[in-house]
C-alpha cells in the first residue's frame, strides 16, 4: 500500500508567534494513523517547528535548499543546516522557485541529488503552466522536468522521492484541476516511472496532487486511484482547512 501524505507548504507566511499558534492548534487534533503529515514553515521557524512538533506524528519539512553543502552564498541553506535542526524531508521545484528564482531542471537534478546524499526525503513538484496546458504538451512537459531533473537518480533511492503534480495555473489561483485531470496525469507519471524503472517502484512512489485543494474538493481529488495526497498552500495556513483536507482520506 501507497503511503498517504498531507503536507502544507506554508511559504513565506508566519512569524515564530503565528508559527507556534498554528503548530499548537494543529497539536490538539487526532492525526489519522494511515496518513502521513508535513508541515513546512520558513526557515526562521523549522528548528522551533520540530522541537514543538517532538512527540507528535506531524513532521517538518523544509521548503527548499542549496545544492551545496557549505560556501560563499548568501542567504542559502544547506541539506546539513537543515538535518541538524532535525529537517529530513524538502520540498524541491517547487513553481514559485522555479518561476521567481530562476531553478531550471539542471539545477533541480543537483538539488536533488544532495538531498539524497544527506539521506532526507525530497517532495518533487512538476506540472505545467497555463499555456502548456492550452498549447496539449503537458504530459512532454511534466516528463522532461521529471528526466531532466530525476530519472537519474537509483533504484534505490526512490524509497526517498515522493513526487508533487502541481498545474501552475492551479496555484494560489482557486482552479483547480478536475478530478478526471489529476487522475490522468497522475496515472501518466505513475506509467513513466514504471517504464523507466520498474512497476514496483512505479507502485510504491506517493505522487501528491496540489494547487487550490480546499475541505469542498479534497475528497474527490484524494478518491482518484492515482492520487496519493496532497500538497497544500493557502488552505494549510488554517488548522481547520488543514485538518479536514487530511481527514479527506477517512
Ligand atoms: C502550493 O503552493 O504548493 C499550492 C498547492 O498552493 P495552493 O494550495 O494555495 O494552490
Amino acid at each position: 500500500m501507497r503511503k498517504k501524505i498531507v503536507a502544507g507548504n506554508w511559504k513565506m507566511n508566519n512569524d515564530l508567534a503565528e508559527t507556534e499558534a498554528l503548530l499548537q492548534e494543529l497539536k490538539k487534533q487526532v492525526i489519522p494513523e494511515q496518513v502521513s503529515v508535513f508541515v513546512a514553515p520558513a526557515y526562521t521557524n523549522l528548528q522551533h517547528a520540530f522541537e514543538s512538533l517532538r512527540d507528535h506524528p506531524i513532521a517538518v519539512a523544509a521548503q527548499n535548499m542549496h545544492q551545496s553543502d557549505h560556501g560563499a552564498f548568501t542567504g542559502e541553506v544547506s541539506a546539513a543546516m537543515l538535518t541538524s535542526v532535525g529537517v529530513k524531508t524538502v520540498i524541491l521545484g517547487h513553481s514559485e522557485r522555479r518561476a521567481y528564482f530562476a531553478e531550471d531542471n539542471a539545477l533541480l537534478a543537483e538539488k536533488v541529488n544532495t538531498a539524497l546524499q544527506h539521506e532526507m526525503t525530497v517532495i518533487f513538484c512538476i506540472g505545467e503552466t497555463l499555456q502548456e496546458r492550452k498549447e496539449g504538451n503537458y504530459f512532454e512537459v511534466v516528463t522532461k522536468q521529471l528526466e531532466e531533473s530525476v530519472f537519474h537518480i537509483s533504484e534505490k533511492d526512490w524509497p526517498h522521492i515522493v513526487l508533487a503534480y502541481e498545474p501552475v495555473w492551479a496555484i494560489g489561483t482557486g482552479e483547480t484541476a478536475s478530478p478526471q485531470q489529476a487522475q490522468e496525469m497522475h496515472e501518466k507519471i505513475r506509467s513513466i516511472v514504471a517504464s523507466t524503472y520498474t512497476e514496483s517502484i512505479a507502485d510504491s512512489v506517493s505522487i501528491l496532487y496540489g494547487g487550490s485543494v480546499k475541505p469542498e474538493n479534497a475528497t474527490e481529488i484524494f478518491g482518484q486511484p492515482d492520487v496519493d495526497g496532497g500538497l497544500i498552500g493557502g488552505a494549510s495556513l488554517n488548522a481547520q482547512s488543514f485538518m479536514e483536507i487530511v481527514n479527506a482520506f477517512v
